[in-house]
């Protein structure tokens, strides 16, 4: 089990989880729960891992996996840059230092303001009447985002390279923007997230070349290949490493002057584990017995978006033998708030901390304060050290918005 959690979780010798050098149960007890722990070495070793296999190409983050300045910032020392869609997005990427030729901005709607705020990034044209509204707006670097109708095997609300997908242009519309302005510098695709093999990556990359290829006397400079990789969620579920999808990825690439890559989840999806406090333990009339956690949905919709697996395990008793299967249900009025339909734990009970891990992509940068629940504190630990990298909501700050 430990496999799923980041590189340095250990179990101490009373049996405690331990995350960068620290006791999940102290870190809980110190910080409060629902918490996020992201662990620093886990997000330096895969960053390490992407720059490695492509030593050539531009790595950027996708930052919507989790926006967060902290991250960003630690990325940005190990030579990521940032891909980011929203104005929000890109005000986080600037304060994390990232500079503009490691930016690339994307949206399939972008308003007039965050075109003149990406003026100086790499802009990824989604819309026809996009090139003339970025010229406008004094954008200089661009690439055209291309659907190439490519089915990547992954949940349908993550494939973005079908024909039907709401993301890129058709072929013969960036066909038409290339030829409307040949300083366009090179093509963009992204498949799908959650890939777990690079089948789909590299067939989309074939047909890039296939689609530049029929535009006379231009040539790409830039070719974007997105991002995807998927990570594993529970012990059932595989993944490809970094090294192995790259590799699978840039040997299908056409020969450019450069490549982008655009990882989200595989960079700080394993690095994170959210802490949860069980509160009531019930067994239902259909014979499932529920641990009710602290959280749910506000802070991971995943199993509600995605129907998406988790596992966890409690913290304190992380050796300890399960005793039966339990439902773990979140706080949320919502019956569909469960967050893990069946997992086996050692009679989990008031007051436990649960973890649960792969919990840092696409959770915490999803929260809602549904329910007028305030979303939950996120920390970076390393070497027996935390510090936390996003604050614990409160309900006054809720309440800061009611008039
Ligand atoms: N690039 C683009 C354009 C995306 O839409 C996404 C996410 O869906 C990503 C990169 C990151 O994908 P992932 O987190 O699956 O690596």
């Amino acid at each position: 089990m430990l496999e799923l959690f980041p590189d340095t979780a250990a179990v101490d010798e009373a049996g405690q989880l331990t995350l960068g050098g620290l006791r999940a149960t102290d870190l809980a007890e110190e910080h409060g729960t629902p918490l996020v722990v992201y662990c620093e070495e886990t997000i330096r070793a895969q960053a390490r891992a992407y720059r490695e296999a492509a030593p050539e190409a531009l790595v950027v983050y996708g930052t919507k996996a989790f926006p967060n300045v902290g991250i960003l910032r630690l990325l940005a020392e190990e030579g990521i840059g940032a891909d980011v869609s929203t104005l929000g997005e890109l005000a986080f990427a600037r304060e994390a230092g990232i500079p503009p030729d490691r930016l690339v901005v994307h949206g399939n709607n972008k308003s007039d303001e965050e075109l003149a705020a990406a003026r100086d990034a790499l802009v990824v044209l989604d819309a026809p009447d996009e090139l003339d509204r970025a010229r406008n707006a004094g954008v200089e670097r661009m690439l055209v985002r291309v659907t190439l109708g490519i089915d990547a095997d992954t949940h349908e609300a993550i494939r973005t390279g079908h024909h039907g997908s709401k993301f890129g242009l058709t072929e013969e519309q960036a066909r038409t923007l290339i030829e409307r302005d040949r300083g366009i510098l090179g093509l963009h695709i992204h498949v799908g997230s959650l890939l777990r093999d690079a089948g789909a990556t590299r067939a989309a990359a074939a047909a890039l070349a296939r689609l530049a290829a029929t535009v006379d006397g231009w040539q790409p400079q830039v070719l974007d290949l997105g991002g995807g990789l998927a990570i594993r969620y529970t012990l059932e579920e595989h993944a490809p490493s970094v090294a192995d999808f790259v590799a699978a990825v840039l040997e299908a690439a056409p020969p450019v002057p450069q490549v982008i890559l655009e990882p989200g989840r595989s960079l700080v999806g394993r690095a994170g584990v959210t802490l949860y406090r069980v509160g009531a333990v019930k067994e239902t009339g259909a014979g499932t017995t529920y641990a009710a956690i602290d959280g749910g949905m506000s802070d991971n919709p995943r199993p509600q978006l995605y129907a998406s697996r988790h596992t966890a395990l409690v913290a304190g008793r992380a050796e300890a033998q399960s005793d039966g299967v339990y439902g773990v249900a979140g706080k949320h009025c919502e019956s569909g708030d469960v967050l893990i339909e069946s997992v086996e734990l050692p009679s989990p009970r008031r007051g436990d901390v649960l973890a649960v891990p792969a919990t840092g992509a696409y959770t915490l940068g999803m929260g809602s304060n549904y329910n007028g629940v305030p979303r939950p504190a996120a920390l970076l630990v390393r070497d027996g050290n935390a510090r936390v990298i996003r604050r614990r909501e409160t309900v006054a700050d809720l309440l800061r918005y009611e008039t």
